[in-house]
């Protein structure tokens, strides 16, 4: 399949297999098959060496005591199983069992470096652990859930509810008017870094209608017209964001300043540099941020 664009998280490239990965039996035979690899990760990071995201052979996550509830399937790559694994403790295990294989790295900075394929993989077995983690008891009646489908079910036993995990929806736009482009900051950022304004859709409500109610609250901006742009799975913990860039009838910009310190139009040439860092000590989110790609977008437009 081809898209327009693809951002960094996603494109692994896997097929998930996702009417045997509900085997028990199947998963079994995949994790025994001789080309069998897992990722690592412990406290949220991810196992790695220069080359990337370390992948261990079958063998060495077999005798990691593999079970059930630290174990997820992500997928097949050509006929290759590919596992992820977590492991527990407060004991750096790169210093340990792992000892010689690489080091822990935090995902956001790893990304920087790594080619789409492997930031998917490492992307989707970090939202899947983060998820495990927070929903280990049942929403609906409180009791404890266990794991399914190879890491991306987990049941209830008391009251038989199954559980998914999340993927919550955020809009992103970049608003345009004319020649000029805003961008808001939030006065916990970096100082200097200006991006798209940005936030969870609600209830009842579709993309087009949250990105003018966001752009309304932010910037008291009303949106004429909007274009899709492009989707990325940001897996911190576990949000979908959704890219528009979106035309607004006038320049009149007021940020909300509970959520903002400041907006601020950027013309066309202003937000090339932007993207380059050579705008007098201002700077855009880097490009594996979807913020960058809009803006990016809109200035070769
Ligand atoms: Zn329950």
């Amino acid at each position: 399949m081809t898209v327009a664009f693809e951002n960094t998280f996603a494109g692994s490239g896997l097929d998930r297999a996702g009417a045997r990965r509900s085997d028990p039996a199947w998963i079994a035979a995949q994790l025994s098959a001789p080309d069998a690899v897992a990722l690592v990760l412990w406290t949220g990071k991810l196992l790695s060496t220069e080359a990337g995201v370390a992948r261990l052979a079958a063998a060495q996550v077999r005798a990691l005591e593999a079970d059930d509830e630290n174990l997820v399937f992500l997928g097949l790559q050509g006929s290759a199983p590919v596992f992820a694994i977590e492991l527990g403790g407060d004991d750096d295990p790169a210093e340990t069992v792992l000892a010689g294989l690489g080091v822990f790295e935090e995902l956001r900075p790893l990304a920087l470096r790594l080619p789409h394929e492997q930031a998917s993989e490492a992307a989707a077995a970090r939202s899947l652990f983060e998820w495990r983690r927070r929903h280990r008891w049942c929403a609906n009646c409180g009791q404890p859930t266990h794991t399914a489908d190879a890491g991306w079910k987990r049941v209830c036993p008391a009251c038989g509810t199954q559980h998914f995990p999340r993927t919550d929806p955020v809009v992103i736009m970049l608003a345009v008017y004319g020649d000029r482009c805003l961008l808001g900051r939030q006065a916990t950022w970096a100082p200097g870094m200006w991006s798209a304004l940005a936030g969870f859709v609600e209830p009842g409500e579709s993309l087009e209608e949250a990105v003018a109610r966001e752009l309304r609250e932010e910037s008291a901006l009303n949106a004429s017209a909007m274009r899709y742009h492009s989707s990325q799975p940001w897996p911190f913990p576990g949000q979908m964001m959704v890219g528009f860039i979106a035309e607004v009838d006038s320049d009149q910009a007021q940020a909300d300043l509970t959520e903002l310190e400041a907006v601020r139009w950027f013309t066309r040439s202003e937000a090339a540099a932007l993207l380059r860092g050579e705008l007098d000590g201002a700077f855009a989110p880097p490009p594996l941020a979807i913020a960058h790609q809009l803006i990016r977008a809109w200035t070769e437009g």
